[in-house]
């Protein structure tokens, strides 16, 4: 029995109400449901029917993500889209059943509905592991892993990495390593801004030619201006190939913001062994293991990261995570061919294994990229539950 395309509901062919669209006869249960049908712009219907198969999304999801956190900008493609919704005290409200045919959802121009869109061009997605007993990295040590297959393989003459300072624990120091050594110290996560800008510059100033830096999405925006923007410092740019290696990054804090939150907690930093940020919860290993949700750390995190919208560093050539991969494995976009290539010929001389990235890892990659593209519209509902970001005096 044919389905009315308007109401969804099984009507008999023999129904006096019909119409013929592109040589095709539909058929309606009533005057008003084809009614409708002639007025709608048929593309609709093409595209409902072409989303069938794929994720059922409501009305409730726009409602969610856009209309209560107050940033639709009552352009009104939802409303065009669909016959039960309408505007309502302002706002698009449903004056019918949804069938979560998605549509509105998808006209939505403020909706994020590419995977491009969420964490940029991408070749390939994997999960890796170093296999080099001494890297003792964050997640798989693979950043680590590949510094040293430069290195070792004459690609690089030097490397911009992050390590902790002697004098303060946990305080980031940017260093040009040009030594297995100073590599291997730089292994694991710092949760606070480096300055690793400067210290490029330097290695560039002291005649390296072929450097990997090593940075969160910022630091990698930071090198791509330098290296594109004219009125800059491209006299500088030019002298150097830089390799971008970027960290996925969803927050940072204050230094001393961190340091205040271990010790009220009877943790003084010189004991911490290793910090980790997964799933919303901030773990810290020193003489034992004690997690605490990271929205406890807010008022600490840094104002930048607040309207930061790039999880995934979309300008490296390669970016790596732990968000997407197990334990002891890091999540690893290949982005550039140079990237891709360079991430191939470590695995063969011995360095890493790799992986392909199983597809609910890279759900979890678009989810937390997600997360980090909307967190902007979501500040005011945070300050709201009195959690408000402010940097400490
Ligand atoms: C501030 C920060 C936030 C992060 N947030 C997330 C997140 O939300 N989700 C997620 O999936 N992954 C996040 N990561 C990435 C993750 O923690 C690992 O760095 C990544 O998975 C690579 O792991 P690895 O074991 O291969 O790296 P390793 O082999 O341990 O190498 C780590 C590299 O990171 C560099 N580094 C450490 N701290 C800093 C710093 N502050 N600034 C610049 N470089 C630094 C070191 O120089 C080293 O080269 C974050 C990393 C950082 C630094
Ligand atoms: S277009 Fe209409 S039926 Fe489809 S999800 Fe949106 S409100 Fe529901
Ligand atoms: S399409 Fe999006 S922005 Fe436009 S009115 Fe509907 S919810 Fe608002
Ligand atoms: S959240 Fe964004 S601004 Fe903050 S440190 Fe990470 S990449 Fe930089």
């Amino acid at each position: 029995m044919p389905i009315d395309p308007i109401c969804k509901e099984p009507v008999n062919e023999s129904t006096e109400f019909r119409s013929i669209y592109k040589n095709k006869e539909y058929y309606f249960c009533s005057e008003n449901c084809k009614k409708k049908f002639d007025e709608l712009d048929k593309s609709v219907i093409r595209v409902r029917r072409s989303l069938k198969d794929k994720e059922r999304i409501s009305f409730g999801k726009l409602k969610r993500e856009i209309i209560d956190p107050g940033i639709c900008t009552l352009c009104g493609a939802c409303v065009a889209s669909c016959e039960v919704l309408a505007i309502a005290a302002g706002k698009p409200a449903l004056k019918g059943p949804c069938t979560a045919c998605g549509v509105c959802y998808n006209q939505c121009p403020r909706t994020i509905t590419t995977e491009s869109s969420l964490i940029g061009n991408v070749r390939d997605v994997f999960s890796a592991r170093s296999m080099l007993s001494e890297v003792k990295g964050q997640d798989g040590g693979v950043v680590t892993s590949m510094l040293l297959y430069a290195l070792e393989e004459g690609l690089i003459d030097s490397a911009v990495v992050t390590v902790k300072s002697e004098d303060e624990p946990w305080r980031p120091v940017p260093i040009i390593a040009q030594t297995k050594e100073d590599l291997l110290r730089s292994a694991g996560s710092i949760y606070v801004h480096s300055l690793t800008m400067e210290t490029l510059m330097s290695a560039i100033k002291r005649g390296s030619r072929s450097i990997a830096f090593v940075g969160p999405s910022c630091n990698i925006d930071a090198v791509h201006k330098m290296q594109n923007s004219p009125y800059g410092l491209l006299h500088m740019f030019m002298r150097a190939n830089i390799l971008k290696m970027g960290l996925f990054c969803m927050d940072t804090f204050n230094y001393e913001g961190i340091k205040k939150f271990l010790e009220e907690k009877a943790i003084p930093l010189s004991t911490v062994q290793e910090m980790k940020i997964r799933k919303g919860m901030f773990r810290v290993k020193a003489e034992s293991i004690q997690i605490f949700p990271l929205n406890e750390l807010d008022i600490y995190r840094n104002g930048s990261c607040t309207v930061c919208t790039d999880l995934t560093a979309e300008k490296a050539d390669l970016s790596f995570g732990g968000v997407g991969s197990k334990e002891g494995h890091t999540t690893v976009l290949a982005r550039t061919g140079l990237g891709l290539e360079l991430f191939h010929d470590a695995e063969d001389r011995g360095y890493i294994r790799i992986e392909p990235l199983a597809k609910e890892g890279l759900e979890s990659v678009l989810r937390q990229a997600k997360s980090k593209k909307v967190q902007m519209y979501m500040i005011k509902k945070r300050m709201e539950k009195g959690t408000a970001i402010k940097a400490i005096s």
